[in-house]
């Protein structure tokens, strides 16, 4: 009786393991011919330096955008790459993209690109970093890459390296979602950061009065102790924004100031926030 039972359960379970399995297989064949094709885009957000007053530069964030999915977040679809190993091509293709696409701003605005952990450890970012720079002849100092805590905990030793051979191109380096990880405070000493993340939960959470306001100070604090910039991202409100002005934060991001957006609605923005005329003269 007890046979009887595990395999009607399992009968019942197979098609519906069945269904998941072939929904997940579906998506990975789909990602590898989107891959394959080049078929993304990459929007930029605008970086808003508090000091200055006008934009300093743009986060370059990638788009698929599927012919029966829709719209398939990053959040999504980055991890399934990394897992096929399809985020090292994907990576290199935004990193190009992004490097070309920042030739044509004004004012040596610079550009911000995401590198997975996954990335990060593969043997040929740093190179991929030194083509792409060759290729489109951006200068080295315009390019942040942004890297999350995920991989400093990974292998400490190698990533120093890798973050020394990136700085030796010019590029500068982000840490990401900063307070969202595991790594420890004295792990920001430890590596050569230039810019220091908030992330943007702290931002949501800036005027709730339960504390964090003061964990936002105490991380702003720590970038200008540590001669790293710090920008919040995520901020939404004018509440956020006075907030962390008064905080000294240095630069801010959210959808306060714009979404991310194609590149061909760069000049509107730049022009809007800088003036079209400064940007000129
Ligand atoms: P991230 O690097 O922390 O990027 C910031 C995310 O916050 C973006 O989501 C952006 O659209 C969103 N955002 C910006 N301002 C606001 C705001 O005011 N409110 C809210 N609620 N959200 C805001 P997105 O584009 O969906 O990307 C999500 C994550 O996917 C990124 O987080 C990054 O980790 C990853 N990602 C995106 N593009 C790439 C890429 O080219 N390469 C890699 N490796 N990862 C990427
Ligand atoms: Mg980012
Ligand atoms: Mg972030
Ligand atoms: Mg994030």
């Amino acid at each position: 009786r007890s046979k009887v039972d595990a395999r009607g359960s399992f009968r019942f379970f197979e098609p519906e393991m069945d269904a998941r399995l072939q929904a997940r297989r579906l998506f990975e064949v789909d990602l590898r011919e989107a891959v394959a094709n080049e078929d993304f885009e990459v929007h930029y957000q605008p970086i808003y330096c508090l000091n200055a007053e006008r934009i300093c530069g743009f986060e370059a964030l990638l788009r698929w955008n599927h012919p029966v999915r829709g719209r398939v977040s990053p959040v999504e679809f980055i991890p399934v790459a990394e897992e096929l190993g399809l985020i090292v091509p994907l990576g290199e293709w935004v990193l190009r993209r992004a490097c070309e696409e920042a030739t044509r701003w004004p004012d040596g605005l610079k550009v911000a690109v995401n590198v997975s952990a996954v990335q990060f450890t593969s043997a040929s970012l740093v190179t991929a970093v030194r083509d792409a720079l060759q290729a489109t002849n951006l200068a080295g100092h315009r390019l942040e890459l942004e890297i999350t805590e995920s991989v400093l905990v990974a292998n400490p030793g190698a990533t120093t390296a890798i973050l020394h051979n990136l700085k030796m191109l010019g590029a500068r380096v982000s840490m990401d979602d900063f307070g969202t990880g595991y790594s420890s405070l004295s792990y920001l000493r430890s590596f050569p950061f230039d810019k220091i993340k908030i992330d943007q939960s702290f931002v949501r959470d800036l005027c709730a009065e339960d504390g964090t306001e003061f964990i936002v100070r105490a991380v702003i604090g720590l970038g200008a102790s540590l001669r790293m910039t710090t920008t919040a991202e995520g901020v939404e409100t004018e509440a956020q924004l006075a907030k962390l002005r008064a905080e000294g934060c240095d630069e801010v991001q959210g959808y306060l100031f714009s979404r991310p957006v194609p590149a061909a609605e760069l000049p509107d923005l730049i022009a809007h926030w800088n003036g079209a005329k400064r940007a000129i003269a």
